[in-house]
């Protein structure tokens, strides 16, 4: 089967190499070194701050609603055609910014975004997790758009300035955490669909806790056969506006009509009257994983979607990949599944688990996948099992987030030890589904 020949084109087009390294699971860094061609970048070592005093002391995390608060500073830094970058600015959030009515962001939507998180470590120190893959992302989407080049390394030094900055603002509880959104778009004021000339990146900042108000229950999310989110030979790899405004209608009428909270997407078949040889994509902001009893018996499998273009390649699924592959205890695949071999699966009871995963929900379990005619796949998730996949991953991940074990994808961002003062609060959702 090769649904993807708009794809197997791409692959042999030198013009796409940014692509093409996903297509062929490449390191992010290759990408670099193919597009940072230029010299010109701003620097970290020139930071300009103009700071406000903090308009509080600690953060009321009851009244924190997933990124509806903003800290006091933002970090903005603007190029311009035959001027180059100009400092990076660290500033007061309260003065926003002014663009042009005629940015042509505003019509072409030429933006592109990142999500991370800093979490406050039980060691008192302040972390990122893997965030050299969030740079590294946000500057393939942005060569994408064809905005400003720059170095990626030079905005993580910038974005850990920010943080230090509004260190008061990391929420010590965990669960929680401090939302980070880097975004860049065109400022260039012009009708014209062209080049870019002037480039803007900003770096905002949001205390959050838990992305779904249920926290770790689980779930269901409506099967949407019908509007496809990304297509072969566009830009579904990539965290470009583009990709996120269309997807609010389709998510509104299935909460509406379904009752669900998200919508997992699907790719028809090229034979699009075989509704079941649509492929499983990926939901709107996460990727999503399957495990599954093999057919003959012989152990389970964690199955995610490939990396073929269409599916945004997220920090969290990768981090999934690497943690389950090493646990050793399941097939791990990266493959294309089918909505008949999933209704198959679970109709002969071997569709065991299915969870969401990306840094706003990090590990989200999903009890069902809804049709529109009402059936339900259905994948009953144990909330009170610490061995079920779902709970294994979210405390692996979280455990390496807040540091409770050592790990390379845990970056401080400061040296700051918190003595005596121990994470508050019990764990929202985590503690409940790990019985501890
Ligand atoms: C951001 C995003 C994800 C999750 O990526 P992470 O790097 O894990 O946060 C998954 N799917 C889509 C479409 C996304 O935009």
């Amino acid at each position: 089967m090769a649904p993807f020949g708009l794809c197997a084109r791409l692959r042999s087009s030198a013009a796409t190499s940014c692509t093409q390294d996903y297509f062929n699971s490449i390191a992010l860094g290759i990408c670099r070194q193919i597009s940072t061609g230029t010299s010109d970048t701003f620097r970290h070592t020139d930071i300009e701050k103009r700071l406000t005093s903090p308009s509080h002391s600690s953060v009321d995390l009851e009244s924190v609603r997933f990124g509806q608060t903003f800290t006091d500073h933002l970090l903005t830094v603007e190029h311009a055609e035959g001027h180059g970058w100009g400092r990076p600015q660290i500033r007061p959030f309260a003065e926003g910014f002014t663009i042009h009515p005629a940015s042509t962001v505003l019509h072409y939507g030429m933006c592109c975004f990142e999500g991370m998180k800093a979490y406050l470590g039980v060691d008192g120190r302040g972390r990122l997790f893997r965030p050299d893959m969030n740079m590294q992302r946000l500057h393939r989407s942005s060569r994408r758009l064809h905005l400003a080049d720059y170095d990626p390394g030079e905005l993580l030094e910038c974005l850990k300035e920010l943080l230090r900055v509004e260190r008061q603002w990391l929420p010590e509880r965990e669960g929680y955490s401090l939302y980070i959104r880097p975004y860049m778009f065109s400022s260039s004021h012009s009708i014209g669909i062209s080049r870019p000339t002037r480039s803007t990146i900003a770096v905002i900042l949001s205390p959050v806790g838990p992305y779904f108000a249920t926290g770790l229950t689980p779930i269901k999310l409506f099967l949407d056969e019908r509007n496809v989110r990304a297509w072969p030979g566009g830009v579904g790899d990539c965290k470009v506006g583009s990709n996120y405004a269309p997807t609010i209608l389709p998510q509104t009428t299935a909460q509406q009509l379904h009752g669900t909270p998200q919508v997992l997407y699907t790719m028809p078949s090229k034979d699009s009257s075989d509704a079941d040889a649509a492929l499983i994509s990926e939901s709107g902001a996460m990727n999503v994983f399957f495990l599954l009893d093999k057919e003959d018996g012989s152990g389970q499998q964690l199955i995610t979607p490939p990396l073929d273009g269409t599916i945004l390649p997220g920090v969290t699924r990768d981090s999934v990949l690497q943690l389950a592959r090493h646990w050793w205890d399941c097939d791990v695949l990266e493959a294309h599944i089918t909505v008949g071999a999933l209704k198959r699966a679970a109709a002969e009871g071997r569709l065991r688990e299915i969870f969401g995963c990306g840094t706003a929900c990090i590990v989200q379990p999903i009890d069902g996948l809804v049709r529109a005619d009402g059936q339900v796949l259905a994948a009953p998730f144990d909330a009170s099992s610490i061995t079920s996949m779902t709970a294994r991953m979210t405390r692996a991940l979280t455990d390496i987030q807040y540091a409770r074990v050592p790990s390379d994808w845990s970056v401080p961002f400061d040296d700051a030890k918190i003595q005596d003062k121990e994470l508050a609060g019990a764990e929202p959702c985590h503690d409940a589904v790990m019985g501890l």
